[in-house]
């Protein structure tokens, strides 16, 4: 038995829409009893695409989070729910019986990722179900994977070393959304959204030039990260913690060094930093 997740790449989304607009085209109007009720025509977006937006002008960053159901191996939502109107499948899917759970509303609050809607007109709680049905009939992926042109969503078998899922799981460093939730998430992903250090170099007896090739120094704890300014004299460093402290020092010889004692509560944009000739 196959036990199936997903494997989101943030990196490689590039928000166009075509996961969410092929999980609507599956569901809005179209029943798959007993796995899923008709979605409503609008209201319902198993599939969400989050926009974060990080930094500050003009270093602004605009990523996209897609957000399924997280088809959880320890999954709130399951004991929110009486007389088994959620379960989940030997295969890792997790389903909400839409017969079962009519008249269940708190299975809606009993996700803390908020990927459960409430149909009025049907009075049920419904989600992804990772295309059960599809899978079912013998289709390889869901709806979205397979619409997805970048490859930003790969699907498969966990417990199949040499499927692709596996392979990208044990080469790349994969983490959950909202690990805090600990909810053991069968939809992992790659590149989230973390905190950034940027900023641009002016030398000052030539104001008027991008200082390229600028030596910028990012240190935390025993660490050290020396990258060099563009052709336009930015630099940047992403992919750093929350909340903790970092110092960047920036030299070039015949120049004051600076250094800069920084704290990532927030994305910090340093601005245009001018090294004085000395
Ligand atoms: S993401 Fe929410 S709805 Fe999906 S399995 Fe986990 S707790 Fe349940
Ligand atoms: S289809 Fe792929 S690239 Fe497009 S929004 Fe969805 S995950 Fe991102």
């Amino acid at each position: 038995m196959a036990k199936y997740g997903m494997i989101i790449d943030v990196t490689k989304c590039t928000g166009c829409y075509s996961c969410f607009l092929s999980c609507r085209d599956e569901y809005a109007g179209n029943d798959y009893l007993p796995y899923s009720a008709a979605q409503p025509p609008s209201g319902q977006h198993w599939m969400q695409l989050k926009e974060k937006e990080r930094g500050t002008c003009p270093k602004v960053k605009l990523d996209y989070i897609p957000t399924p159901c997280m088809h959880c191996g320890d999954a709130s939502c399951i004991t929110a729910a009486t007389g088994d109107a959620v379960y989940r499948r030997p295969d890792g899917i997790v389903i909400i019986d839409p017969a079962k759970a009519k008249g269940q509303k708190d299975i809606v609050s009993g996700c803390p990722y908020r990927v459960i809607y409430w149909n009025e007109e049907q009075h049920i709680p419904q989600k992804c179900t990772m295309c059960a049905h599809l899978l079912d009939q013998g289709w390889k992926e869901p709806r979205c994977v397979e619409a997805c042109p970048t490859g930003a969503l790969v699907f498969g078998d966990l417990d199949d070393p040499k499927s692709d899922i596996s392979i990208l799981k044990a080469s790349q460093g994969v983490e959950a959304l909202h690990p805090e939730y600990k909810l053991n998430p069968a939809v992992m992903y790659i590149g989230l959204p973390k905190r950034f250090i940027a900023g641009e170099v002016v030398l000052s007896d030539q104001p008027d030039e991008c200082a390229e090739g600028i030596d910028v120094t990012l240190s935390f704890g025993d660490n050290k990260i020396t990258v060099q300014t563009d052709n336009f004299g930015d630099f940047e460093f992403d992919g750093l913690e929350n909340d903790a402290p970092y110092t960047i020092e920036i030299a070039q010889g015949g120049y004051a060094t600076k250094t800069f004692d920084i704290r990532t509560k927030i994305d910090v944009n340093l601005g245009t930093i001018v090294l004085e000739k000395q």
